[in-house]
């Protein structure tokens, strides 16, 4: 177990380094986070910071020395990067978690593998796999690359009009080096949720409540906490991301996005190993934070609650809509948080406003 004062790197410094780092310092630990950009949303943040690439191994090793574990904001690290960290410190979640969430076949494969219900899907290697893929699950389906893909990034949409060729090369620019890509079967689903599981060293579990997504242009826009679905189903949820966070031995956050269909059928979508945009509203809404939550896990603490004491609407602030700053922090049950970018570019997260309830 470390004590306050021992230290902690963070491998990223967007908004989630930022907001890991905050929570970290509030239990007296320090930070040092490594981060490829100069003046990123962590670095404004924390007292150590390193700014070099990913592939630059000798600062890797030299961060990696000066810390006490790692832990990191994206699950697109390359692999390489671990083996410069590992020999100076552990990093959580581990390596399989990494090699799982890193590629969406491997996660889809290792999800059937834990009898965990995923949309059909077929791997891909070129037009022509893909022409067979679409005769077998038809023409309503979602092109994905393997590797790298998020807020809709590297993903089209299949219809009966796209010839897989053209499709083929609206991603192949995106694929990863092995050219692979995976199709999946089009879900259309009732809604989309999220839970966020949080598991210690010892293997202590404890999740926050389903929550409910809504997307704009292939990214998060708004959560509701708790998620507007039948006690059941969110009950359902909860032990699938559960399972999936114990058979992966995920020491930290493990965010399981679903999708739930119209006969209540939960599928997975996908997974992430560190806190997720959907669990933003546990800051303001619950005692323990995911953010604190993982601070906890990965330095051996106890976990803290996940119990809310209000339900919770958080909305994205993404580009020009920075400027609503004004309006959210004059409402006295919002909660404004600013992420410190300094260029509002359309498509960016620049912050995030959760609206309280209280629950009694
Ligand atoms: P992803 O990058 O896999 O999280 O996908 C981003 C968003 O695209 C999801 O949150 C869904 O809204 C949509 N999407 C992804 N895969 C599918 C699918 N198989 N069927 C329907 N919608 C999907």
């Amino acid at each position: 177990m470390l004590a306050p004062g021992a230290t902690i790197g963070i491998l990223g410094g967007g908004q989630l380094g930022r907001m890991t780092a905050q929570a970290a310092a509030r239990l007296g630990f320090t930070t040092h986070i490594f981060s490829t950009e100069d003046n990123s949303p962590g670095t404004q943040v924390t007292p150590h910071v390193t700014v070099a690439d990913l592939d630059d191994s000798e600062a890797l090793a030299r961060f990696a020395a000066s810390v006490d574990v790692v832990t990191y904001e994206t699950e697109n690290i390359p692999l390489a990067a671990l083996d410069a960290i590992l020999p100076h410190a552990p990093v959580r979640p581990g390596l399989d978690v990494l090699r799982v969430t890193q590629d969406r076949l491997r996660e889809k494969d290792y999800l059937r593998s834990i009898d965990v219900a995923t949309a059909q899907y077929r791997e891909v290697t070129g037009p022509e796999a893909l022409g067979r893929a679409i005769r077998d699950l038809g023409h309503r389906a979602v092109l994905k690359t393997v590797r790298m893909g998020y807020d809709g990034k590297g993903q089209v949409m299949i219809s009966p009009d796209i010839n897989p060729v053209q499709a083929w090369t609206a991603i192949a620019g995106a694929a990863d080096s092995a050219g692979l890509a995976i199709l999946e079967s089009f879900v259309d689903y009732r809604c989309e949720i999220s839970v966020v599981v949080v598991r210690g060293t010892n293997g202590s579990l404890a999740n926050y409540p389903a929550v409910e997504n809504q997307h704009a242009n292939h990214m998060l826009d708004t959560t509701i906490a708790p998620a507007r679905i039948a006690p059941e189903l969110a009950m359902r949820a909860e032990a699938i991301a559960r399972h999936i966070a114990e058979k992966l031995n995920v020491v930290g956050v493990l965010a399981v996005e679903m999708f739930v269909t119209h006969d209540d059928e939960i599928l997975v979508n996908e997974l992430a190993p560190r806190p997720h945009n959907s669990g933003h509203w546990t800051m303001d809404a619950c005692y323990a934070s995911q953010f604190e939550q993982l601070v906890r896990a990965i330095t051996g603490l106890p976990l803290g609650s996940t119990e809310r004491h209000s339900d919770a609407v958080m909305k994205n602030l993404i580009g020009g809509d920075i400027e609503r700053w004004r309006e959210a922090v004059a409402e006295p049950m919002t909660k404004l948080h600013i992420y410190g970018k300094l260029e509002a570019r359309p498509g960016r997260k620049m912050g995030h406003v959760t609206r309280l309830v209280p629950r009694h």
